[in-house]
């Protein structure tokens, strides 16, 4: 991926980028059955990229008769898991070859800066998608101990069809998460982007097909909330990962229930805890990871540290080192390399966060930030923010999902874990302390999915499960437990 490119470079690929705008169902790019489109525009600037199709019942039906006649066929599942694991492969090489325009196409979509897209959103999508091939033919089943009479063995088998709805926030990397593991077990699989950014999910089918997915195994529905709604309720889809809102997932596990009893699994928001004690090794290399935490992707992380938690006595000094580190954060051109954060996605994310700093201004102090910034006309470019505040305030308790951070001061280590478990999510934590005894405290009672300890947002890693205690959601992304999600344990017993 080359680094050395700038903005002038970036913005007149821009401008020769072929965009694919239509649906991906039963390994073919095809319009809407209705010929219906909805506009994608770019939150760099507002102009429009692409006239999208917009998926409804009619495709809806027509994607989920391609994944479930794919998965009957057994053309996928039954395959040789060393070929399945090739294919996959070769899939993640297209990509690969192709990072440089997915990464632009995910900047224009998303408004997040090129440096970011080219570094991290692409080459670790294609990281998880190489990471479940290499796991697929190295899964073993069990053989428990039993009656000699007996061979009983536990073996695992897809799930059959599953969808897959995410966010726009890390569009590519958010659907791998989901789609890799998903076919790397033999599902079949259709993909909902959000109607925000759906442009790199259309793009990597067509790799897809080039890699040799048969068709029908991986399908891209573009449309909005309501195709989401339609697959929720689906009777033939067999499993539904979400990436999302708690407001969706609520509804999704309704329609899972009133529809099929579909497996639902949930990664949800977060209100992550930065816990930083008064014996904390290094203010400075803490105050930066604090602000990385909360500003990196314009604050748009669900496992963003939006509740910056400061031992009284190194407050004022730790304040002081984290305003300079957040000035780092000032948003510039998204397309220029040099740039740090972008724009946040939409008109509708921008006035959510706007509102929260207005009830910020009103229930808290203002430490930094506040206001717009004019990094390219059109587009919706936040300053970082801070408010010094206590943890019964709004803007310390609800998910801002913008480059807003709540500092709160406290006295001791129990009150700390506290307020950090004072809340109806747990994503994420961290914990910065040079005490041992408090380390191991802290870490075993802070009720979170991922608890750093001297650094935040550190090995993201395919090794580790990503997800939520609480209401942040079930279930595990990433890692071997992943495949949790979308197979099924069988027990065979055999009189012998
Ligand atoms: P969202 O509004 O819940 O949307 C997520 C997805 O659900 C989108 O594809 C959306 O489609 C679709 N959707 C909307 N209404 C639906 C319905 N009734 N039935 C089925 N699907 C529906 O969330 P968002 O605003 O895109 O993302 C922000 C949220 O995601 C935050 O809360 C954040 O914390 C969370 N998040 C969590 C993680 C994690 O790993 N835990 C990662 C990233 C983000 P449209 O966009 O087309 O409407
Ligand atoms: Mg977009």
């Amino acid at each position: 991926m080359p680094q050395l490119r700038d903005a002038v470079y970036w913005r007149g690929r821009s401008t020769d980028l072929v965009m694919e705008a239509r649906a991906f169902i039963a390994g073919a790019y095809v319009g809407a059955s209705e010929g219906e489109t909805f506009a994608v525009c770019s939150p760099i600037d507002g102009r429009e990229l692409a006239q999208v199709a917009l998926c409804r019942g009619t495709d809806v039906e027509r994607a989920v008769a391609a994944a479930r006649g794919a998965f009957e066929r057994g053309g996928w599942a039954d395959l040789v898991p060393r070929q399945r694991k090739a294919v996959l492969l070769r899939w993640a090489a297209l990509m690969r070859e192709h990072a440089e325009e997915l990464a632009l196409l995910e900047t224009l979509d998303t408004g997040k800066p090129i440096a970011d897209t080219t570094a991290v959103d692409i080459p670790s999508s294609i990281y998880c998608l190489e990471w479940f091939a290499e796991l697929v033919d190295k899964v073993t089943g069990e053989v428990p101990a039993c009656d000699p009479q007996f061979l009983g063995t536990v073996t695992r088998e897809p799930v059959g069809v599953v969808a897959a709805i995410v966010p726009w926030n890390y569009p590519l990397l958010m659907a791998t998460w989901k789609f890799a593991p998903a076919l790397a077990a033999g599902n079949s699989l259709i993909l909902k982007p959000s109607e925000k950014s759906p442009l790199s999910a259309l793009r990597i089918a067509g790799l897809a097909r080039e890699a040799g997915i048969p068709e029908g195994v991986f399908n891209v529905v573009p449309g909005d909330g309501e195709t989401g709604r339609l697959l929720s309720l689906h009777p033939q889809i067999d499993c539904l990962a979400f990436t999302g809102s708690g407001a969706v997932g609520r509804q999704i596990s309704r329609n899972a229930a009133d529809s099929n009893l579909k497996r639902v699994w949930l990664e949800l928001g977060g209100k992550s805890a930065n816990i930083v004690m008064a014996d904390c090794p290094d203010l400075r290399r803490a105050a930066d990871a604090a602000a990385a935490a909360v500003f990196s992707n314009m604050g748009q992380v669900c496992s963003a540290g939006s509740r910056l938690l400061v031992q009284r006595p190194i407050a004022g000094a730790f304040i002081a080192e984290l305003l300079e580190a957040a000035r780092a954060y000032l948003p510039g051109d998204p397309l220029d390399p040099t740039s740090v954060t972008g724009s946040l996605i939409d008109e509708a994310q921008y006035q959510r966060v706007r509102q929260y700093i207005e009830l910020g201004k009103r229930e808290a102090r203002l430490l930094l930030g506040g206001e717009d910034c004019a990094a390219v006309p059109g587009g919706h470019y936040l300053q970082p923010t801070i408010f010094a505040t206590d943890a019964t305030s709004r803007i310390a308790r609800e998910e801002v999902f913008g480059p807003v951070l709540s500092v709160i001061e406290f006295d001791g280590l129990d009150d700390a874990i506290a307020v950090a478990n004072a809340s109806e999510y747990g994503l994420a934590a961290a914990f910065w302390s040079a005490d041992l005894g408090a380390i191991r405290r802290a870490s075993r009672r802070l009720r979170a999915g991922t608890v750093w300890v001297n650094c935040y947002d550190e090995l993201l890693d395919m090794n580790f499960p990503f997800g939520g205690f609480k209401e942040s959601g079930n279930g595990r992304d990433n890692s071997v437990h992943a495949l949790d999600k979308y197979s099924e344990l069988k027990s065979t017993i055999i009189r012998c």
